[in-house]
C-alpha cells in the first residue's frame, strides 16, 4: 500500500478546474482520514497553457507529469482557439501528454447508478445492475498503423489496422487481471470473420486466457456487440477491445450511466498513469458552478485503486457517490422533472460525497 503519493493536477480549461478542484478535496479527505501523504502540484495544460506559455503542453508540465506518481487531468478545449491549426489547439496538449506518458490500456467503467436508471435513454429494466469495465488498447491499431495517407492526386486514402502479438498480450493481461478481481468474465471484441488483424487478436487472447483458468472468456464480433451492449448490458463484466472498436463501444456504453458528467477513466501501463473524467471542458456551463463533479471524483477513486493500491478507499468513494445519488442528490445534468428545483451546485454535490465518506470513519468534514 502506498502511503506517499505525488499527484500532478492538470486541471485545464472550462469546467476542468471546477471538477478537479473537488476531486482533489476528496483525495485530501482520504489522505487525512487514512494518514496518507498525498502531495499535489498544479501545472497548466490546454488553453490556459497556451495563454500562459504559448503552447498547450509546456515542457515544465510534461516534466512534472513524468516526475509524479499519477496525473489527474480535468479537461481541455476552448472555442477561442478554434481558428488555430489542430497541432496548436488545446486538444493537442491532451494528445501529447497521453502519448508521452505512454499508457496502453484505457479503462472506462460504465455503471448503472441506483436511482439514475431513469436518466438513461435505455429502459430502466435493461440498465439496472449493469457494471461494465472497458479495457481498450490505446497505442495500436488503426489510429497508429502505417502506411497511412490521403493521396489527393489519386483521390484515395488509407490507414492500417496493425497489431503485434505482444501488444495484444499485454492489454489482454490487464483485462484478465482486472476480471479476476471482479465477476471473472472477459468479453473480447473483434471482427475475426473479416479481418486478419482480428484473427491474430482472437488467437492471442485465447492463448492468454489459458493462464487464467478462473476467468471465463467469450468472443464477440464488434457489430453484434454494439447491439448486445444496448440489449443486455448486465451480461458484461470486463470488455476487452482494440483501439477503434473500444473508442466507439465505450462511448456507446456511456449511455448506460445516463450522464457524461458521471464517467471516469484511467490510462495505465505507461511511465505514469493518467486519470481523467470522460467529459470535455463544457464551455456552455463553465464558470457557472453547476458542473457535475462526480466523474472527476470517481476518476480520483480510480487513481487510488490503480496508482496507490488503496482499493478500500477507492471503493469507499464509489460507495459515497452511490449513497448520495441514491438519496436523490442531483446536479443540473442529472435532475429530471420534480428534482429540478433542488439541484445542487458543483461544490454542494462534492460536499455531500465528502460527508458520506466522513460518516464511514467519523472524521470531520472540510
Ligand atoms: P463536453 O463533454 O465538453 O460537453 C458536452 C455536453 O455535456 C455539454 O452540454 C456539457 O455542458 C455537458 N457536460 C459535460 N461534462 C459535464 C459535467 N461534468 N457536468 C454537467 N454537464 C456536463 O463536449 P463538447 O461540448 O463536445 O466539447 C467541448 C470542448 O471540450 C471542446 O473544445 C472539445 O474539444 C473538448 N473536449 C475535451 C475532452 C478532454 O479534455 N478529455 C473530451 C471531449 C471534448
Amino acid at each position: 500500500m502506498t502511503k506517499k503519493l505525488k499527484i500532478l493536477v492538470v486541471a485545464g480549461d472550462g469546467i476542468g478546474p471546477e471538477v478537479t478542484g473537488e476531486a482533489v478535496r476528496v483525495l485530501r479527505s482520504v489522505a487525512e482520514q487514512g494518514g496518507y501523504d498525498f502531495q499535489f502540484r498544479e501545472e497548466p495544460i490546454g488553453g490556459v497553457a497556451i495563454d500562459a506559455h504559448g503552447t498547450p503542453l509546456p515542457e515544465s508540465t510534461l516534466k512534472a507529469a513524468l516526475d509524479s506518481d499519477a496525473v489527474l487531468l480535468g479537461a481541455v478545449g476552448h472555442n477561442k482557439f478554434n481558428a488555430l491549426p489542430p497541432s496548436e489547439r488545446p486538444e493537442a496538449g491532451l494528445l501529447k501528454i497521453r502519448a508521452e506518458l505512454g499508457g496502453f490500456a484505457n479503462l472506462r467503467p460504465s455503471f448503472a447508478w441506483p436511482g439514475l436508471s431513469q436518466n438513461s435513454p435505455l429502459r430502466p429494466e435493461v440498465v439496472e445492475g449493469a457494471d461494465i469495465l472497458f479495457v481498450r488498447e490505446l497505442l495500436g491499431g488503426l489510429y497508429f498503423g502505417h502506411p497511412r495517407q490521403w493521396d489527393k492526386t489519386a483521390n484515395a486514402a488509407w490507414n492500417t489496422m496493425r497489431y503485434t502479438r505482444d501488444e495484444v498480450v499485454r492489454v489482454a493481461k490487464v483485462a484478465f487481471d482486472l476480471a479476476q478481481k471482479r465477476r471473472k468474465k472477459v468479453t473480447s471484441v473483434d471482427k475475426a470473420n473479416v479481418l486478419e488483424v482480428s484473427q491474430l487478436w482472437r488467437a492471442t487472447v485465447t492463448e492468454v486466457a489459458k493462464e487464467y483458468p478462473g476467468v471465463a472468456l467469450e468472443h464477440q464480433y464488434v457489430d453484434a456487440m454494439a447491439m448486445h451492449l444496448m440489449n443486455q448490458p448486465r451480461s458484461y463484466d470486463v470488455v476487452l477491445t482494440e483501439n477503434l472498436f473500444g473508442d466507439i463501444l465505450s462511448d456507446e456504453a456511456g449511455v448506460i450511466t445516463g450522464s457524461l458528467g458521471m464517467l471516469p477513466s484511467a490510462t495505465i501501463g505507461g511511465k505514469v498513469n493518467l486519470y481523467e473524467p470522460v467529459h470535455g471542458s463544457a464551455p456552455d456551463i463553465a464558470g457557472k458552478g453547476i458542473a457535475n463533479p462526480l466523474g472527476a471524483i470517481l476518476t480520483a477513486a480510480m487513481l487510488l485503486r490503480y496508482s496507490a493500491g488503496l482499493e478500500e478507499e477507492a471503493a469507499a468513494i464509489e460507495a459515497a457517490v452511490k449513497k448520495v445519488v441514491g438519496e436523490g442528490a442531483r446536479t443540473a445534468d442529472l435532475a429530471r422533472g420534480a428534482e429540478k428545483p433542488q439541484v445542487l451546485s458543483t461544490t454542494q454535490m462534492a460536499a455531500k460525497v465528502r460527508e458520506a465518506l466522513a460518516v464511514r470513519t467519523g472524521a470531520s468534514v472540510r
